[in-house]
């Protein structure tokens, strides 16, 4: 197997890995919540990977999860707030 093969092999893969579970809502965070598939690893050029996750859960408030990545896409650190603004260019 080359490394190609298996790095498609670890994105499919990915798509039903649990990856986090939040502490605020205690959502399950899967791969395919926050679309890891689409994730090019070759133009990523730092590690960890922050990757912010705003979800909320059961009705519940929008909260940000941010997560930290490594290159085998396993949570090395977490992040939570409650406190997230999303701005829009052309709005
Ligand atoms: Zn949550």
């Amino acid at each position: 197997m080359d490394i190609m093969e298996t790095n498609r092999t670890d994105t499919r893969g990915l798509v039903k890995k649990l990856l986090a579970i939040c502490p605020i809502c205690n959502k399950q965070v899967y791969g395919n919540d926050i679309n890891l598939s689409s994730i090019d690893k070759n133009r990523i050029t730092h590690w960890p990977l922050p990757y912010v996750y705003c979800h909320s859960h059961k009705n519940g408030p929008m909260h940000a999860l941010t997560m930290y990545l490594d290159a085998n896409f396993a949570v090395r650190a977490r992040e939570v707030s409650n406190f997230i603004t999303i701005q829009k260019k052309n709005s």
